[in-house]
C-alpha cells in the first residue's frame, strides 16, 4: 500500500485519505451524468478525476461567486473544470485543494466557507482572503 505525508503528521495510508475526503468527493460526484448528457468527459489524473460538460462549465460561469465565475473547482478527489484546458492550466493549483479536502475531510467546505466569510470581514476579499486560495496559490507558484 502506498503511503504519504500529505497532512503533515502521521504517515497517513491513500485508503485514509480517500475515505476521509470522501464526503466532498461525492458531491463532486453528482456531476458525473453531466458529462454524458451535456458534452463532457471525465478523466483520472494521478487519482484524481477531473470531469468537464457543458453543465460543469454553466454552473462555474453562472454559480461561483467570481467575476466571470471560475475555471475549476475542487470536491474531494473530484476536480470539476469548465473544459480540459482549464482542468490542464489550473491543475498545480486544484492539487492543492485536493490536499486540503484530505487534510480537513468532512470540515474543507464549511471551513472554506468561513475562511471567505473573514476574508470579506477583514477586507481581504472572500478570494483572494481566504487562507485556503492563499495556500493553493503558494503551491501553484511552488509547482512552476
Ligand atoms: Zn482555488
Amino acid at each position: 500500500m502506498e503511503v504519504g505525508n500529505i497532512v503533515g503528521g502521521p504517515v497517513t495510508p491513500r485508503l485514509a485519505r480517500y475515505l476521509w475526503a470522501a464526503p466532498n468527493s461525492l458531491i463532486g460526484l453528482l456531476f458525473l451524468p453531466s458529462t454524458l448528457f451535456t458534452s463532457g468527459g471525465c478523466r483520472a489524473v494521478d487519482g484524481v478525476l477531473e470531469l468537464h460538460s457543458g453543465f460543469i462549465a454553466w454552473v462555474l460561469r453562472a454559480c461561483v461567486p467570481l467575476p466571470g465565475g471560475a475555471a475549476a473547482m475542487t470536491l474531494g478527489h473530484v476536480v470539476l473544470g469548465r473544459d480540459p484546458q482549464a482542468l490542464a492550466r489550473t491543475r498545480a493549483h486544484e492539487r492543492v485543494h485536493v490536499r486540503q479536502c484530505e487534510r480537513w475531510g468532512p470540515g474543507f467546505i464549511p471551513a472554506y466557507l468561513l475562511a471567505s466569510t473573514w476574508g470579506l470581514v477583514t477586507g481581504a476579499g472572500m478570494y483572494h482572503g481566504n487562507w485556503f486560495e492563499r495556500e493553493a496559490f503558494e503551491g501553484e507558484r511552488a509547482e512552476t
